[in-house]
């Protein structure tokens, strides 16, 4: 039995480790922990990768989005229309800032927001739209902007699963007011524990970012706004430096291993692939199938050494602590039916074609014994 986990982290950091180490030591030489040179010179590199004016740097994607919707000013008695078909993190942020999330559902395809939803979904109190580029898919970011300016409303991109996903050749993240990283161990770029980024071009955002992300003061001690204490960590922002020198070419290898799968699945009739608008670029943070019988799938490949997972397994609108939004099972149908079909499997920028032909032919054997 071969074993082909869903991230490999010893692979990918084996060529890099003496790197990180090295830029690690020169943090503790300065124990400038604290919004050290390495977090400035790490949002420069980020504006640059990303094409956009200004990258702000926090301590989690979670964060970023909090961030977000503070320096818009959204809160009480507002709403937000997002995805159902997500982490958690999207809407459970739009609640801590006292904002109601409001669910439109998801396009069967790409699993992403389906702007014609959207639009019916938008009320006097809406305040923004908050698309999610799931599995490192862009939302369908030309329609999405076209309706924001028809209702004069603000876009967040919750961007934590596609740094350097492009929609329309634009790059995922900065399209809308404000984007958000997230640099968790399993995103694309993985930093070594938690550390988020929100992206802008506006010059207004980015100054109430930076101060958001210390409490809202600027000068110290003087406070213009109620922020958090939310700064990415220089040690974080050392690993993420060596990292992001390689992010290029690990994203091109999921999506050379996405088309691998794509020519060889594609004759199963009891799965379907991932489908990618012909607009956007993915960076295949996920490859996500959907699977006939797909719990026995998921146990099947995991006893033969193949991880694989469910992202993601209940919709938002049916979560206890969203009971009082007063959703019910068939509000979000296309929602509910991809929570029961989706199996994400392994498209890691390490993985070998022995590994990936592993995984195809279990895939295989499971529909065969049938
Ligand atoms: C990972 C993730 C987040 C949250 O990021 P953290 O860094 O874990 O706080 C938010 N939204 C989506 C879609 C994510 O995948």
């Amino acid at each position: 039995m071969m074993n082909v986990p869903l991230l490999d982290l010893n692979a990918q950091y084996e060529n890099i480790l003496a790197e990180i180490k090295t830029e690690m030591e020169k943090v503790f030489t300065t124990h400038a922990y604290k919004l050290g040179p390495q977090v400035t010179e790490f949002e420069k590199t980020v504006s640059d990768f990303c094409q956009v004016k200004h990258a702000v740097g926090c301590a989690s994607g979670t964060d970023a989005l909090v961030l977000a919707l503070l320096a818009l000013g959204i809160g009480d008695n507002d709403e937000v229309i997002t995805s159902p078909f997500t982490f958690f993190a999207t809407a459970g942020t739009i609640h801590r800032v006292g904002a109601k999330p409001v669910f439109a559902d998801i396009r069967p395809d790409t699993f992403n927001l389906d702007p014609e939803k959207i639009e019916k979904a938008i009320t006097s109190k809406t305040k923004a739209i908050m698309p999610v580029h799931l599995f490192g898919q862009p939302a369908d970011m030309n329609s999405i902007k076209s309706i924001a300016r028809k209702y004069d409303l603000k876009i967040i991109e919750d961007n934590a699963q596609g740094i350097g996903a492009k929609f329309a050749g634009k790059t995922a993240g900065t399209i809308g007011d404000i984007g958000t990283l997230s640099f968790f161990p399993s995103k694309n770029l993985g930093a070594m524990g938690d550390a988020g980024m929100c992206l802008t071009n506006s010059d207004a955002l980015a100054d109430k970012l930076l101060m958001l992300r210390v409490h809202g003061e600027n000068p110290q001690y003087y406070h213009r706004w109620v922020g958090l204490n939310s700064r990415l960590d220089t040690i974080q922002a050392a690993v993420l430096l060596v990292k992001i020198r390689y992010l290029q070419n690990w994203s091109e290898a999921r999506r050379k291993n996405a088309e691998y799968y794509n020519q060889k699945l594609a004759g199963i009739p009891q799965i379907k692939l991932p489908v990618i608008h012909p607009e956007a670029e993915s960076i295949y943070n996920q490859y996500t199938i959907r699977a006939t019988r797909r719990d026995e799938l998921k146990n099947f490949l995991q006893a033969h050494g193949v991880g694989c997972a469910v992202y993601y397994p209940l919709s938002l609108h049916l979560q206890e602590c969203f009971s009082y939004l007063g959703h019910k099972p068939g509000d979000f149908p296309n929602c509910e039916q991809a929570t029961s079909e989706v199996l994400s499997i392994p498209v890691y920028s390490e993985m070998t074609k022995i590994q990936q032909d592993y995984v195809i032919d279990q895939i295989r054997d499971f529909y065969n014994r049938e």
